[in-house]
């Protein structure tokens, strides 16, 4: 089981962060992902097009207006692009 597994991640249907309790994906949640698939950000973005499906469906009800919908995008897709974060822990 992975340190992502583990820690920060998501709680259904609000899509909150279960450690910290931010919107999913937090800071950390983004930084273990990119550790995770380093050089595998193709599969990070398709794994990220998973939850976007799974947490529009679950957000559609709360969702009125179009910022709102694009927020949600942005949350979920704006940070792959960016270059990765060292772990918190990491060495060197
Ligand atoms: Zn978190």
């Amino acid at each position: 089981m992975t340190a992502f597994e583990l820690r920060h991640f998501y709680a259904r249907p609000l899509w909150l962060c279960t450690t910290c309790e931010e919107l999913w994906p937090c800071p950390e949640a983004q930084r273990l992902l990119l550790a995770e698939f380093d050089g595998k950000r193709l599969h990070l973005r398709l794994l990220m097009g998973m939850y976007y499906s799974d947490a529009l469906n679950d957000l559609t009800d709360y969702m009125t207006e179009r910022a709102q919908y694009q927020a949600l995008n942005k949350r979920f897709f704006g940070w792959l692009s960016q270059p990765q974060i060292p772990l918190k822990n990491s060495k060197p």
